[in-house]
């Protein structure tokens, strides 16, 4: 079995900007870049996207994909070496640590995890089509809502919890006005979010829109509406929007790390030093959404796979491995 200076899980921005990272500090990483696991694919969540606009360096915005692909040119050019498949297990309780997938099995004596995280959505199928094509169903405000095509329009956001506020509050600054459909007739957000919640509403800007679920998604090349349910009276209608914000939470790929790091209550990994990406277990570093329920922003998980190339290195070169 070969034993790799470091192996890093994960081909999303966070994970493509350690192996570049690492590659330059001749630590020859070996990327296993996924497959399907946690409904991603090699490239991350931005290749589920069409516009990026926010991530600094596009001026004309880039795609997603065009985007990741570069990302990956780059890590290439310096020697990184990619596995496309996903990994199926890991052993940290011994050292070298071992990562495995289906046909392969390493020795590594770092390993960098970006397994990323995935949006959750309501899986509908209007909902998805037009997530897809870019007709006003998105998954993340901060990274869409500037947009002119939510400009002085009414938009929806789904969800009852502190992120749900965060991004229809951040949404007031474009839309006329946002509603907050929420399954239940209470939030779930904290005091200090709800209080900026109600001081919107009571200025017009919000809405909420109490004990009801999207059924439906219209709208053909563009979203026109949602179809509600209400969940205590089974009454259904359709409010008029011309957007439309997930705001129900991620799910972090962090199942396969379960035996041997903490997670927080949401499921995202433990740091174990503030500020950087080191993990409970020395040698094993953590970078991007994987580990971060607040960001989750591509320049956020580039900027931490950095982190954890040059926490590896230096982890590595205490030890003599160089
Ligand atoms: C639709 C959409 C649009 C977005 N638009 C923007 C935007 O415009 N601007 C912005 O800044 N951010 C945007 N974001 C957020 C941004 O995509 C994320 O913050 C960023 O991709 C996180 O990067 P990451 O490297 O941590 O993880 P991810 O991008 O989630 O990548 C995780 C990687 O891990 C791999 N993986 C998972 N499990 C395994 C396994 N078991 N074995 C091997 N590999 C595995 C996956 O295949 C994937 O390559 C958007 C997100 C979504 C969903």
């Amino acid at each position: 079995m070969n034993t790799e200076k470091v192996v890093v899980i994960g081909s999303g921005p966070a994970g493509l900007t350690a192996c570049i990272y690492a590659a330059r500090a001749n630590l020859n990483p070996l990327c296993f870049e996924g497959f399907n696991a946690g409904g991603l694919i090699p490239g991350g969540q931005l290749m589920f996207t069409t516009e990026v606009e926010n991530y600094p360096g596009f001026p004309e915005g880039v795609t997603g994909p065009q985007m990741m692909k570069a990302f990956r040119d780059q890590a290439d050019r310096f020697g990184t070496r990619f596995i496309r498949d996903d990994v199926s297990a890991v052993d940290f309780s011994r050292r070298p640590f071992i990562v495995k997938s289906p046909d392969e099995s390493v020795e590594a004596h770092a390993v960098i995890i970006a397994t990323g995280a995935r949006a959750n959505w309501l899986n509908l199928e209007n909902e998805q089509r037009l997530a897809k094509i870019g007709g006003g169903v998105s998954a993340c405000a901060v990274c869409d809502g500037a947009m002119p095509m939510y400009r002085d329009q009414e938009l929806v956001v789904i969800g009852g919890g502190d992120s749900a506020i965060e991004e229809g509050v951040y949404l007031t600054k474009f839309a006329k006005k946002v509603y907050l459909i929420h399954r239940r007739d209470q939030l779930r957000a904290g005091k200090a979010m709800q209080e900026r919640f109600f001081k919107h509403v009571e200025q017009g800007r919000m809405e909420p829109v109490w004990n009801s679920i999207v059924i439906d998604v219209l709208g053909d090349q563009s979203i026109t509406g949602v179809r509600l349910k209400n969940v205590k009276t089974n009454e259904q209608r359709d409010l008029l929007c011309q957007g439309m914000f997930l705001a129900i939470s991620h799910t972090p790929n962090t199942e396969l790390f379960k035996d041997y790091l903490a997670t927080d209550e949401k499921g995202y990994l433990k740091l174990a030093r503030l500020g950087s990406t080191y993990t409970a277990v020395e040698g094993v570093f953590a970078a991007g959404d994987v580990a971060d329920h607040v960001y989750r922003q591509a320049v956020t998980a580039a900027g931490s796979g950095c982190i954890a190339a040059l926490d590896a290195e230096r982890w590595l070169a205490e030890r003599g491995i160089e």
